[in-house]
């Protein structure tokens, strides 16, 4: 099994195939002057039935809400969910993937100098493939708690992956590994948690499993639906509902969730070791779990076949 190499792959742009090398958004496009594009990133796994995809119809319908959210339009005026996949099945036959890859899908404001506005714009869909490597450490993550506070719903929700508003998440990102962390937490204007630079957030206490609810300011992880699922059908009481910081401090498990963090746990926040300051029983059972369903070692209606 080869490592993917992405700069001799084929990547999509402007309705066809071509070079990685030769893939550009011009300087003049919206894209570029206000980060107008939206985004998804999914993962492509390696099963002993051939390459799978979890959960593409739910990425698909993020990209479209965030577009939605934003007035921008969608690449054509009929893209369809089928029209998206047949994209993602010439994209795979056109490079040899033989390893886990993650694929980023983003919709840009392909317009030139169109003032700040969004309605009514050129937009094309980009699509490129990229080695799957965990944005965290895999056996557990230390992490800070950032100055930066997270976008507000009534300033740039987060709730839309908007490739503009990722500057917040840089911010809080720099400054935790300014600082020796691996990642930040962020809060809400309330001193409320919110989630990682580029994942959800979950605790265990008391037996529970805790998340902040989709009001608080985050993107609706699809990771993180998948993990409630799982604590469903295992017996584990869910609760989404507001979560101070100094709850993370006590909780026995802390765990961070998304597809390029994959499932990790979180063995230190502020200095402050979590639990037992190693990977908890819940947080082994649940990420086992998750990495079966990904790779297709358990009967799963939610991987979509290549
Ligand atoms: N929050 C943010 C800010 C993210 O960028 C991501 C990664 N897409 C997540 C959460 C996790 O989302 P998902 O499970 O859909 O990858």
């Amino acid at each position: 099994m080869t490592d993917f190499n992405i700069n001799k792959s084929v990547v999509w742009l402007n309705d066809q195939l071509i070079d990685f090398d030769k893939a550009t958004i011009h300087i003049a496009s919206a894209a570029v002057l206000y980060g107008l594009s939206v985004y998804t990133v999914f993962p492509i796994t390696v099963t002993n039935q051939g390459l799978a995809v979890f959960r593409l119809k739910e990425h698909y319908q993020r990209l479209v809400e965030s577009a939605q959210i934003l007035g921008i339009g969608l690449p054509s005026q009929n893209w369809s969910y089928e029209a998206f996949v047949e994209v993602i099945r010439k994209l795979v036959n056109a490079n040899q993937v033989e390893s886990d890859v993650f694929v980023r899908a983003t919709v840009h404001v392909s317009e030139h100098i169109p003032g700040t506005r969004s309605r009514g714009l050129a937009t094309t869909l980009s699509m490129f493939i990229y080695p799957a490597t965990s944005i965290l450490p895999v056996d557990g993550a230390r992490l800070k708690t950032t100055h930066w506070r997270r976008v507000p719903d009534i300033s740039i929700p987060a709730r839309a992956k908007v490739n503009g508003a990722y500057v917040n998440s840089v911010l809080g990102k720099q400054d935790a590994l300014d600082s020796g962390y691996d990642d930040c937490i962020f809060l809400d204007a309330n001193g409320h948690v919110c989630e990682l630079s580029a994942a959800n957030i979950f605790m265990v206490r008391g037996g529970a499993l805790i998340t902040p609810d989709t009001t608080s300011d985050i993107l609706e992880g699809i990771n993180r639906k998948s993990i409630i699922e799982y604590a469903h059908d295992l017996g584990i009481d869910v609760q989404e509902r507001a979560i101070d910081l100094t709850e993370l401090y006590i909780a026995d498990e802390v765990f961070a969730c998304g597809t390029s963090a994959y499932l990790t746990p979180v063995l230190q926040i502020d200095n402050r070791t979590i639990g037992s300051g190693t990977s908890g029983p819940i947080t082994e059972k649940l990420s086992r779990l998750h990495s079966d369903n990904l790779h297709g070692r358990r009967e799963t209606k939610n991987l979509v076949r290549l």
